[in-house]
């Protein structure tokens, strides 16, 4: 990266002194008596603000992902981060950021709720970019790159050579959505976040943890990239029950091993049996807990399936998806539920 922080920062951003809430301003475990916040002293626990930093998570988290608390953001969804990225560093009008087509549809919904430009590079056949591509449509305002390995909806891991590229070659942030690393075979790029000033790795408590009705995204780069999302977050952006449950589950967080190793076995099986389906066209190969599926008319599949009571994703009109659908792998029960619903469609 060439360019400093300060260069890629908003400058309103980097000259923001933040709101300092009464939790920031008293932070000691040892008094006991609370008169700073205007909270009632009755209804214990609801009745105090949380934790501004959830350091009590944060260093648990740290020792799971092996990555220092200070390096750690957390927000309300992986989605806080992604517009917190917009919000630091994207000047609305002005900058620009670039993403693969197709991805995750909020990169592109957070470009335009503030008003900067999304430029896109469609995958090839093999739904994989290349850096220099990329790089081909940026200029000195493309402040970011969003890439999600594990890609959403197709399924495949990235090719790291080009991620690795990128990051040595790109001027601004490389953000890297890592939503369905659990479930992957290939490496987190957490592993290297030392090595990348310029990386911010999305992960998410939404997927393989189970827990999507907490809304608990993490955010993991350098200590100075990390100040500036603290800086502009909402104070207490989260709540109190979402870090007591987060808290929980990171204790037994042997479960969320045993669920990725199940839904991984099934997925190999899911995708077996959909080979063998009339219906199937092509069977894309995935590293996620779902995968996409070229089906004979996904329209009329899709809202057969509705008809049966089983849900599926359509993707029909994405780039490079056309009659394709993107089934999420469930308990053996529902997946039987859904190849018998698919054999007995009538195309
Ligand atoms: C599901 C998903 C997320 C998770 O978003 P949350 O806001 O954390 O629930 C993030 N990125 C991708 C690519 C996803 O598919």
């Amino acid at each position: 990266m060439k360019k400093s922080l300060q260069e890629l920062v908003r400058p309103n951003i980097w000259k923001l002194k933040p709101y300092s809430s009464a939790r920031d301003e008293y932070n000691g475990a040892t008094a006991s008596v609370f008169l700073d916040a205007n909270e009632n002293p009755y209804n214990n626990p609801h009745n105090r603000y949380p934790d501004p930093l959830q350091r009590d998570l944060k260093v648990h988290l740290s020792q799971i992902k092996k990555v220092p608390a200070e390096n750690i953001f957390l927000g309300n969804g992986s989605d806080e981060a992604i517009d917190l990225v917009f919000r630091a560093f994207c000047e609305p009008r002005i900058d620009n950021v670039v993403g693969i087509d197709p991805t995750y549809g909020m990169y592109q919904v957070c470009a335009e709720v503030n008003d900067v430009e999304y430029r896109k590079v469609l995958l090839d056949e093999h739904f994989q970019f290349t850096a220099d591509r990329l790089l081909a449509v940026s200029d000195e305002h493309t402040k970011l790159m969003f890439l999600c390995s594990p890609n959403n909806p197709t399924g495949n891991n990235l090719c790291r050579e080009e991620i690795e590229k990128l990051l040595e070659a790109f001027d601004g942030l490389v953000v890297v959505d890592e939503a369905y690393i659990d479930f992957s075979e290939a490496r987190s790029f957490l592993l290297d976040l030392a090595k990348h000033p310029n990386i911010v790795v999305l992960q998410t408590f939404s997927k393989a943890w189970g827990c999507a009705a907490i809304r608990l995204g993490m955010a993991f780069a350098s200590k100075e990239i990390i100040s500036i999302f603290n800086k502009i977050k909402y104070p207490y952006n989260i709540n109190q029950l979402t870090q007591k449950q987060a808290l929980e589950m990171v204790l037994r967080h042997y479960e969320v091993e045993r669920w990725v190793k199940v839904l991984k076995e099934e997925r190999a099986w899911l995708e077996e049996e959909f080979k063998a389906l009339p219906c199937t066209v092509q069977l894309f190969p995935s590293d996620a807990n779902f995968f996409l599926v070229r089906v004979t008319d996904a329209v009329s599949i899709y809202s057969y399936l509705v008809g049966e009571g089983i849900i599926v994703r359509s993707r029909h009109t994405v780039s490079l998806c056309g009659n394709c659908l993107r089934v999420t792998v469930g308990t053996r029960p529902e997946n039987e539920q859904l190849l018998k619903a698919l054999r007995n469609y009538k195309g």
